[in-house]
């Protein structure tokens, strides 16, 4: 039998049927089962297999072998024995639904740009790749036009044809095939070759929406999502969009604007906070009495901040001056000496604390993961010297 003469193919809106089982043997994964009609489609071109029901059994997986059309079973099922078949039919028509969508996509993007779909995938979204590069503004044009297509409630047209009949038509994915070749017609919009299953017509789409793109080398991925899916994805950037707009204030399509405004006030807080900080830090360094060496915790990670603050005690006749402040993994730290070199003791010093830094002789600084009392030890061990902990 030609494939394409296959139950699920001439009646593709059927979701029960009554048949009869004409095999049944164990496999690997329960029962391979084939039957005398199903409603079943196999996975295949791109289009995942259906899901659903043999006499209340559930159907695991549905491929096309020599034999047939094999549904693999957890149970066993009696040769001869007539069978209520039941797909699960909201999942075969948002892949209809879903799959037509894609057609129409990639017809107008061939249309438009000349650029072929070199791979397809139906997860979560359905994704295309194209040959060749697209821009977000050739992408909305080619979304305007396949909804077009869509509202225009064109019919979805099967053309079957032998391999010297192929010549006539222009079609997409056009590859030599032994048997019978069919092309999936749109008027206007596209023409491919498929086995795949699709709407009657374009308005049962409902709407195709691209929910993202990424540029790939030389190539365009594009995620698609059309039908009853896009329903419920767009219902919920909706909803995430009206609890944002909700906390902002803002109305909904005003909620950017709101934004931009809120990342402007968190960096002017931010300033402010840092400049807020240096001003107490000059005030501490001016209150601290002269010693010879000191350690000083600051309450800013901000290394222009703790040099300045070293800086200030410098000048006040303080020879060695070290500034340390928490940061998310540990502290941060400034050091500035007028009697030790501090080249010769950063590694050894470093590798005490476990930290990561640089500087010169006069001054150095970085990170590290030790605590206070470790950093103050290992001062003390690698130049002799004992920090006063000020503040
Ligand atoms: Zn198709």
């Amino acid at each position: 039998m030609n494939e394409f003469q296959e139950y699920y193919y001439r009646h593709p809106y059927i979701n029960e049927l009554d048949t009869v089982v004409l095999s049944c043997h164990a496999c690997k994964y329960g029962y391979k089962v084939i039957l005398k009609d199903t409603i079943f489609y196999p996975e295949g071109g791109g289009q995942p297999c259906d899901k659903g029901t043999i006499q209340g059994i559930k159907v695991i997986d549905v491929q096309r072998e020599k034999e047939g059309i094999v549904h693999i079973t957890k149970d066993f099922l009696s040769v001869g024995e007539k069978v209520h078949c039941k797909i699960d039919w909201e999942y075969r028509f948002d892949l209809m639904q879903n799959h037509t969508g894609e057609h129409i996509f990639s017809g107008v993007v061939k249309q438009l740009y000349g650029y072929s779909n070199v791979g397809f995938h139906m997860g979560e979204y359905i994704c295309a790749d194209f040959n060749g590069e697209l821009t977000e503004t050739d992408i909305q044009e080619v979304e305007r036009r396949v909804n077009q297509a869509i509202w225009a409630n064109l019919s979805v047209q099967e053309i079957f044809c032998s391999p010297s009949e192929t010549m006539k038509y222009e079609y997409r994915s056009k590859i030599a095939i032994e048997g019978t070749t069919r092309i999936i017609s749109i008027a206007g919009y596209d023409m491919c070759a498929c086995c795949g299953m699709h709407v009657k017509n374009t308005g049962e789409i409902g709407i195709c929406k691209v929910i993202n793109f990424e540029k790939l080398r030389n190539k365009t991925r594009v995620f698609l999502l059309s039908g009853r899916r896009a329903f419920i994805y767009l219902g919920r950037i909706q909803q995430e969009n009206a609890m944002i707009s909700k906390m902002l204030s803002a109305k909904p399509l005003e909620i950017s604007v709101a934004v931009s405004h809120l990342q402007q006030r968190n960096l002017d807080v931010q300033k402010l906070y840092r400049t807020v900080s240096i001003e107490m830090m000059m005030k501490d360094a001016d209150k601290i009495p002269t010693h010879d060496a000191i350690l000083y915790t600051s309450v800013l990670a901000d290394s222009e901040g703790m040099r300045a603050f070293c800086n200030r005690c410098m000048e006040k006749g303080i020879s060695t001056v070290m500034v340390i402040a928490k940061t998310e993994v540990g502290y941060s730290y400034v050091i500035m000496s007028r009697t030790i070199d501090l080249l010769s003791i950063r590694a050894e010093f470093n590798a005490a604390i476990h930290a990561k830094g640089g500087g010169n002789r006069e001054m150095m600084q970085g990170s590290c993961t030790a605590s206070l009392a470790e950093i103050s030890t290992a001062f003390h061990a690698v130049t002799g010297i004992s920090m006063h902990i000020v503040f």
